[in-house]
């Protein structure tokens, strides 16, 4: 097969939902039409188990689970399907903030009984935020759940979105009789029976058609009727520009768990989604035909064999093909590398690969060389942009609490670090150094694995810092630095890269100082125009 044809076959997707509305599920079902797998219950779900936060166990099985499931690759109908895995646990909301930067589309999972909940909010500004094409599913039919329409409502209230339903369900929970294929024109009828691999779809190109009512009642099917009538008249139809641009959501309802409407689903995603994209760089913007490979770093995971230490770094390829053995030039470091055992995935297994392309994600043993971001290229300067860091939610000291192993101690958080665990600031007065994170989970996770990996111990101190803000570095010419800098001293810091951060105490204090400042700009996020 051409280069060519390898890029326009491949999909690069992730799938972003609240814990429990069916994430795992949809993403078994899928695997199953691909064949990848044979059976339920293969795909491990990575979610934290509820209470179990201050088992160490947990810590280690979670990680286990999602080395497993980072990459889940499956081929559909000649096309290569690549999922990538997306924590829904808000703690590790950073690990999917990036995760989505190696994405060229998404499925969002809302459970029908609940609507749309915090996580699948902040998931969805982020891709909104991006442009990125999203489809929904709607989940759980098979259980009383909210009205549609107002399903749809709260979708585009909530969510920011546009959007058409491609298919529509017929009666809900207990009076679920299946959905309308409005993409297809056809009724598939629902039987409750989970073990069915492949539904029967009765073609109905005639709404108006007396078959229906035999098939539905008459009650069932003057309800369609109207409903679809009703859509027709509400919501914009299907166009695959606008949905490549983000502007509209396709909507989908069905059953995960049953196996129901999945099909659908993803018949019309092969057809829709989009192929690889091109990505803007700092120099410029790379397409995917391009000849020559570049590829970025978005996910690193330690090992988790305790006698092999070194990492997995997860490099989406942009352009070009990734060859084994070949000298790759790593931008940050002006380093060639090159890579005897690049890992490839299918479902839940690992293989050596020889090449990889577009769209493609690789696995490379690294023994500390990558940080995430990091753009690997055949000799020219790119560097990726989009994997800005956020401002953390919670800040505390980080003391070594073993002097005779403090090499250990700095080491191992620098690793941490790199692989994006949490973000290190240093205070500009003291040196004393600070790890900022999204939820309170990362403490314990970085405690043990400074303990286990690195034998070294650490203790935490609170702190009180509402938001870290980063200084753009143009703002230091200004007259007002250089009072801010005298003023402010005891709340600035270096993060890790060494660009300047104000740890603001509160939102008072952000204000007060944006409204004596007004030169100087405050960024919530590290990578700023
Ligand atoms: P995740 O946290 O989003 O990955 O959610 P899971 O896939 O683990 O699903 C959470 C729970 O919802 C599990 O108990 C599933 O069996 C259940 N579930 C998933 N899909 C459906 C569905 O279509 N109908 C019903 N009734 N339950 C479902």
């Amino acid at each position: 097969m051409s280069f060519l044809s390898e890029i326009q076959r491949r999909r690069t997707f992730g799938i972003i939902s609240h814990p429990d509305a069916g994430k795992t599920t949809l993403t078994e079902k899928l695997l199953l039409f691909g064949g990848a797998i044979q059976e339920a219950g293969a795909v491990k779900s990575n979610k934290i188990k509820k209470g179990a936060t201050s088992d160490f166990m947990e810590i280690e099985r979670q990680r286990g689970i999602s080395v497993a499931t980072s990459v889940l690759a499956f081929e559909y109908n000649g096309i290569k399907i690549n999922i990538l895995d997306t924590p829904g646990h808000k703690d590790f909301a950073e690990d999917t903030f990036r995760t989505l930067t190696a994405v060229d589309s998404v499925i969002v999972v809302i459970d029908v009984a609940k609507g749309v909940e915090e996580q699948t909010e902040k998931l969805v500004e982020v891709c909104r935020m991006r442009n990125i094409p999203m489809i929904v599913f709607i989940n759980k039919l098979d259980r009383e759940g909210k009205d549609a329409f107002d399903l749809l409502d709260e979708v585009e209230q909530k969510l920011g979105l546009t959007v058409t339903p491609l298919s529509f369900p017929i009666g809900m929970g207990y009076d679920f009789k299946g959905i309308y294929n409005i993409w297809e024109k056809n009724v598939n009828l629902f039987s409750g029976d989970s073990r069915k691999d492949i539904e029967e779809t009765i073609e109905v190109s005639d709404l108006n058609s007396s078959e229906l009512n035999t098939l539905l009642g008459d009650i069932a099917a003057n309800q369609l009727r109207e409903d679809i009538e009703l859509t027709d008249g509400i919501y914009p139809s299907f166009d695959k520009d606008a949905y490549l641009n983000g502007d509209l959501q396709p909507v989908f309802f069905g059953s995960a768990l049953n196996n129901f409407g999945v099909r659908e689903l993803l018949d019309c995603f092969v057809d829709i989604a989009p192929k690889p994209r091109a990505k803007q760089s700092e120099e410029r913007l790379v397409k995917p035909d391009e000849n020559k490979f570049t590829g970025f770093v978005f996910k690193i995971h330690a090992n988790m064999d305790p006698n092999h230490r070194d990492r997995l770094a997860f490099i989406k390829i942009v352009s070009g093909e990734f060859k084994r053995n070949t000298p790759y030039l790593h931008v940050r470091n002006k380093k060639k590398l090159k890579f005897s055992s690049p890992n490839a995935f299918f479902a839940e297994k690992k293989q050596i690969v020889d090449i990889s392309y577009p769209g493609d994600i690789v696995g490379l043993h690294d023994t500390g060389n990558f940080k995430i971001g990091d753009t690997l290229t055949e000799g020219e300067i790119i560097n990726y942009k989009g994997i800005p860091s956020f401002s953390p939610e919670h800040f505390r000291y980080i003391n070594n609490a073993d002097p005779m192993k403090a090499k250990q101690l700095y080491k191992g958080i620098d690793q941490l670090m790199d692989e994006g665990v949490a973000q290190l600031f240093t205070l500009e007065m003291n040196g004393r150094k600070v790890i900022g994170t999204v939820g309170a989970l990362q403490y314990e996770v970085i405690q043990y694995r400074l303990e286990h990996e690195y034998g070294a111990k650490c203790t935490y101190e609170n702190l009180n810092v509402h938001k870290a803000c980063w200084v753009d570095p143009e703002d230091e010419k200004n007259t007002e630095f250089a009072e801010f800098k005298r003023v402010k001293q005891r709340y600035l810091a270096k993060d890790k890269s060494g660009q300047l951060v104000f740890l603001a105490d509160s939102v008072f204090s952000l204000q007060m100082t944006q409204q004596k400042y007004p030169s100087i700009t405050f960024h919530l996020t590290s990578e700023f125009e």
